[in-house]
């Protein structure tokens, strides 16, 4: 953990809003670690933390991320962002100097590394949060239909929610996912064969030198759990989606059959990721995972769930190398026995 000199030295320097390089001295007398890590894997990195003090927003040091990942592993980020409004994210932005960022929604698709992230990381937990109210149009074969804007930061769960109450169909699929709107543009995230892109109109992106641009549906690349927009790196901060009117109770209905589905069949008390690996052409993962007798595979703390073959669950104490390793563990065994190579889903930082 940071601490002492080391721990002040680089708050007075966030404080003062100077574009402070670490001064390297020689190793005989430099400090072992600093941000939880040996001195030499930051020798270059450039640390202008000169937003701390110009933003409403927070800024922690040294942050656990296994505090905001559902599988509940991460270790330290050396500088974690929740920014409060835009203003405060274009800030970070433009005063990040050389250290790269990562941003991370709701933290459901995520493995972080043991040993923490090196750089920034903005999470969108406190901020962009909000729902416009639909707008309605017909099409020219008079059927109703409506835009909604929402904050990349919303839950996809409320926005399923929300929308239902005005009678908006096309969502149901995606109420038992936990992840945010900009979690999900960016993963295309999908379940029951629906895809986000398939009702998504176009999104507002923060670039990461702060520019916002705002790309239809026609000018991103979608793919199997992958989007790819222009700017190609850059921050969901907004998304329109445009759905269909239906009637409130088959959409309920709907809804309730999608969730109490994940109920039965996802390992959904225990911290998990979700699907580890992408499901091959006409092939379930987890189907692939069963029948190699993988079931409750177990590497240190994690293991492969009882429940749902494709995910691996957090018994107690599990490491982030426990989970790649039993996923190393599962593509050998798999391919040995089906000759199927599963191509993994989460995203490892
Ligand atoms: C129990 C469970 C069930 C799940 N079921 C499904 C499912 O049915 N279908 C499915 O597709 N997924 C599923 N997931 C995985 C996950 O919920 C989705 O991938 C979700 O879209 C991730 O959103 P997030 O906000 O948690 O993103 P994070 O996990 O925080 O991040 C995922 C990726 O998105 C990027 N990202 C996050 N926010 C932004 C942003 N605002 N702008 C740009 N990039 C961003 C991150 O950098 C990272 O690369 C499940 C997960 C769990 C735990």
């Amino acid at each position: 953990m940071l601490s002492g000199p080391w721990k002040q030295k680089l708050i007075r320097y966030a404080n003062t809003g100077t574009d402070y390089k670490l001064p390297m001295r020689n190793s005989m007398d430099s400090p072992r670690t600093i941000l939880g890590r040996k001195i030499t894997q930051r020798k270059n990195m450039n640390l202008s933390f000169s937003f701390q003090n110009k933003i409403k927003g927070e800024v922690l040091y040294d942050e656990m991320m296994s505090k905001y990942t559902s599988m509940r592993i991460g270790g330290p980020a050396d500088v974690f962002v929740l920014p409060a409004n835009l203003r405060d994210l274009q800030i970070i932005l433009k005063h990040r100097g050389s250290c790269p960022i990562w941003t991370i929604g709701e933290g459901t698709n995520l493995l972080v590394r043991d040993r923490g992230i090196r750089g920034i990381v903005i999470a969108l937990k406190n901020c962009f949060k909000s729902i416009r109210r639909p707008v309605f149009y017909k099409t020219s074969d008079g059927q109703e239909r409506a835009v909604v804007q929402v904050d990349g930061g919303v839950k996809l769960s409320y926005l399923a929610k929300f929308v239902a109450r005005y009678g908006l169909t096309g969502f149901e699929k995606f109420v038992g996912i936990p992840g945010s709107v900009g979690g999900s543009v960016a993963m295309n995230a999908g379940a029951e064969g629906a895809e986000i892109s398939q009702v998504l109109r176009s999104i507002k992106v923060m670039t990461l030198d702060g520019e916002i641009r705002t790309y239809s549906k026609s000018e991103m690349v979608f793919a199997y759990r992958k989007t790819t927009f222009p700017s190609k790196d850059g921050i969901v901060i907004e998304a329109e989606i445009d759905l269909e009117k239906g009637k409130i109770s088959d959409i309920h209905r709907e809804m309730d059959k999608y969730l109490s589905r994940r109920g039965l069949t996802q390992p959904l008390t225990m911290p998990n990721s979700g699907s580890i690996f992408k499901n091959p052409d006409g092939e379930k993962a987890g189907r692939l995972i069963e029948s190699a007798g993988l079931k409750g595979c177990r590497i240190g703390g994690a293991s492969v769930s009882i429940k749902h073959a494709n995910f691996i669950v957090n018994k107690g104490g599990a490491l982030a190398e426990d989970v790649i390793r039993l996923i190393k563990h599962i593509q050998v065994v798999v391919e040995e026995k089906t000759g199927v190579k599963l191509e993994q889903e989460i995203i490892v930082i």
